[in-house]
C-alpha cells in the first residue's frame, strides 16, 4: 500500500486528525491511488466496528417539482428531467414500504421528500403519523429528509421514533453555486439552532 496511505491510516487510528495537504490527497486521489485510499479506508472501518455494516432503504416518498434549483438535483423544477413526479404518498404506502425494507434485512428506513420543506399541517401530520406506526410495529429505525424544519417539528419527529433526519446545512464551497442563496442561509440558520432542537 501507498506509503501516504499507511501514514494517514495510522493517525486515523490514533485519532488524530489530517492536515489540509493530507485531507486534499485523499480527496484527488485517482486511478489506483484511490484504490489504496479505499482499502485504507476499509482496515479503519473493521478497526472502529468489525465486519458488520448496516443496511439503509429509502422511500421517495414525495417527487418532482422542487422549487429551489439545486444543480445536482433531478427533482428540481429548474431542470428538465424524466424524474417522476407525485403528491405525497400516502401512509399506507410508507408504512408498507418500511415492513418491506425489514423484511430484505434493512436496519434503517428513510422517508424523502423533495421540496424546501413538506406542507407544515397535512403532510407533516401524515408523515410523523406514519412514522409513530413504523416504530410501533418494525424494528426498523425511522429517518427523514422532508427540508427544512422547525424546532418544535424536530422535537415531534424525534418523539415519534425518527432516529435520524438528513438535511444540507451547507454546501461546500465549489458546490456554492448550486443552491439558491435564501435556502443556504436558512439551512445555515437551522443549523445554529439544532442544539436547542435536541433539547
Ligand atoms: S431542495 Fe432538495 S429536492 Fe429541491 S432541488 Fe434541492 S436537493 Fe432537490
Amino acid at each position: 500500500m501507498l506509503e501516504i496511505v499507511t501514514r494517514l491510516g495510522e493517525k486515523a487510528l490514533h485519532d488524530q486528525s489530517l492536515t489540509t495537504t493530507e485531507a486534499l490527497a485523499v480527496l484527488t486521489a485517482k486511478g489506483s491511488q484511490l484504490t489504496a485510499y479505499m482499502a485504507g479506508a476499509q482496515q479503519i472501518k473493521e478497526h472502529y466496528f468489525g465486519p458488520h455494516i448496516d443496511l439503509c432503504s429509502i422511500i421517495n416518498a414525495k417527487s418532482g417539482r422542487c422549487a429551489e434549483n439545486c444543480s445536482f438535483c433531478a427533482q428540481s423544477a429548474h431542470h428538465q428531467t424524466n424524474a417522476p413526479v407525485y403528491a405525497l404518498k400516502s401512509s399506507a404506502e410508507i408504512i408498507a414500504g418500511a415492513h418491506k425494507a425489514a423484511a430484505e434485512g434493512n436496519h434503517c428506513y428513510g422517508i424523502v421528500t423533495s421540496g424546501t420543506s413538506v406542507d407544515q399541517e397535512v403532510e407533516f401530520s401524515q408523515i410523523l403519523a406514519a412514522i409513530e406506526t413504523i416504530s410501533r410495529e418494525t424494528s426498523i429505525e425511522p429517518s427523514a429528509s422532508l427540508g427544512l424544519l422547525t424546532a418544535d417539528k424536530a422535537a415531534k419527529l424525534a418523539a415519534a421514533g425518527c432516529v435520524t433526519y438528513l438535511i444540507i446545512l451547507k454546501p461546500p464551497a465549489h458546490f456554492s453555486h448550486t443552491f439558491v442563496q435564501h435556502t443556504v442561509m436558512k439551512k445555515t440558520s437551522l443549523r445554529s439552532n439544532w442544539p436547542k432542537m435536541r433539547g
